[in-house]
């Protein structure tokens, strides 16, 4: 039994059935099926020891684990079925979750145009509802919440207050969490709210290296983006780069617990070891060849766009690396962001995302850095804002144009509402019904990807278990039919 017990609800403490992207549907509502049957395939229970512990659970709470360990606290990242376990000696619950309250992107966006609650959100409430927490509360715990999220407490005071939430830390919390774990053992009084600063954020030295196994094998590479978006909360943290030690030991941690592969996260994969904008290939080769001397599959966080380009056309890294990591007809997907195929929108509210292209360039440099992609099967997800403070009419029209202009690119193409984050952070949700314009862009990334969901389902669920395969089979199905008969697509 664990003094701390760190956990999270069933949509975070999952693998997914090691297939990261289908966690995309826990931040929706269940469509065309019930609820049960979503949860069952979007987040499956994860195997656990009889002390409930997971054997693969989400990084950032290896994170604070590892924080709390090193610092030499009884800690343990325990799954939401096994509180009960633990509940009775627990003086601290630590909470972390990606998506609280389903306020963040794409969340956000499914709940307007469904009206209906993702499962993200009904799946956290069911999880403080649960009588353990309640049973922790009564025995005198403290609740400390964080991670990604942490932003959306800020709006939910009332639930703060009646689930007994005693410390919000907003930020990388690994420094933190240690100070407030110790006052909340001793009983001093804990303050409400942390806003982790610039100087409380871990130096590279101080960030601890995770001692048990992440989910889908995650590791990260590096922290911070040096392109500051200004809608991005990313922007706020200053650029460290693992050494590739640090990531080698988290790397056999994650072989040693048995897991077949790894993702290697960043904010931008093709920036690791650089010291701005511009890719080093001797860091990311290196990085590579480290990966694959562990695993045979390897996938990665995410990309910038302007870097695949300047990547490739400077140093053909991007056919370098993934010739190392591809073989036969294999694809491999990552995350990218468009944001806007406005030039105008890109030079106000990213000015600094196509460098070392000019800004108005970035359409441009979208399509090229696709079309590199495409021709080396690297399949990007990419995602487009709606919404966002300025936009005109004219600007959703360019982003329609773009998405036009990718049809030929193997991809798929997500619009997400504008949530308030970094520097725009004070701005105004974006909650409304879409206009036309955005209904038509939306349209648009729904036949992109319809165009050509049979090729990326064809490749992701091959070796999927007969469950996914046939349920995520009929479920694309149903959307066709479905955006066929009431979309005319
Ligand atoms: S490039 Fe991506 S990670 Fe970097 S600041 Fe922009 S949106 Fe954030």
């Amino acid at each position: 039994m664990t003094k701390v017990v760190i956990t999270t609800d069933r949509t975070m403490m999952t693998n997914h059935h090691g297939k990261e992207f289908i966690g995309f549907m826990t931040t929706a509502p269940p469509i065309f099926m019930p609820e049960w049957l979503w949860m069952r395939i979007s987040a499956p229970k994860i195997r656990t020891d009889e002390r409930g512990e997971p054997w693969q659970a989400p990084y950032g709470l290896r994170k604070i684990e590892a924080a709390l360990l090193d610092a030499g606290i009884d800690a343990a990242v325990i799954d939401p079925d096994h509180l009960s376990k633990h509940i009775d000696k627990a003086k601290v619950l630590a909470i972390g979750h990606h998506d609280y309250f389903a306020l963040g992107p794409p969340s956000s966006e499914w709940w307007v145009l469904t009206g209906r609650e993702p499962v993200n959100a009904k799946s956290f409430r069911k999880l403080m509802e649960r009588p353990e927490i309640k049973r922790a509360k009564r025995n005198g715990a403290k609740i400390i919440v964080g991670g990604p999220a942490a932003w959306q407490w800020l709006y939910k005071p009332d639930l703060m207050e009646k689930w007994g939430v005693d410390t919000v830390i907003d930020g990388e919390g690994e420094r933190v969490i240690v100070e407030v774990v110790r006052k909340a053992l001793s009983g001093e009084e804990l303050p409400k709210f942390i806003q982790v600063g610039v100087e409380d954020v871990p130096s590279l030295q101080q960030i601890p290296l995770i001692k048990k196994a992440s989910v889908n094998g995650l590791v990260e590479i590096s922290r911070g983006c040096p392109r500051h978006c200004r809608f991005c909360s990313v922007t706020l943290r200053p650029l460290r780069h693992y050494t590739l030690d640090m990531i080698e030991r988290e790397l056999e941690v994650n072989r040693r617990a048995g897991l077949k592969g790894c993702i290697l996260h960043s904010d931008d994969v093709l920036l690791y070891g650089s010291d701005g904008i511009y890719p080093k290939p001797d860091p990311i080769i290196k990085l590579h060849e480290l990966a694959k001397k562990y695993f045979k599959d390897i996938g990665w966080s995410h990309f910038s766009l302007s870097a695949v380009k300047y990547a490739e056309e400077n140093y053909r890294l991007m056919s370098r690396i993934s010739d190392m990591l591809l073989e036969d007809d294999d694809y491999i997907g990552v995350e990218v962001g468009i944001e806007t195929g406005s030039p105008d929108l890109a030079e106000r509210i990213m000015p600094a995302k196509a460098l070392p292209y000019k800004a108005r360039e970035w359409p441009s440099v979208v399509i090229d850095a696709f079309s590199i992609m495409h021709d080396l099967r690297i399949v990007p997800a990419a995602t487009l804002i709606v919404g966002i403070p300025g936009e005109r009419p004219e600007d959703v029209t360019k982003s329609l144009e773009l998405v036009d202009e990718l049809r030929p690119y193997r991809s798929l193409i997500v619009p997400m509402y504008f949530v308030p984050m970094g520097l725009l952070m004070n701005k105004e949700w974006y909650r409304a019904q879409p206009t036309q314009e955005q209904m038509d862009l939306m349209k648009a990334c729904l036949r992109h990807d319809l165009f050509w969901i049979d090729d990326l389902a064809r490749w992701y669920l091959r070796k999927a278990n007969p469950f996914l395969r046939l349920s995520i089979s009929l479920f694309i199905s149903l959307v066709k039919r479905a955006a066929s008969r009431y979309l005319f697509i």
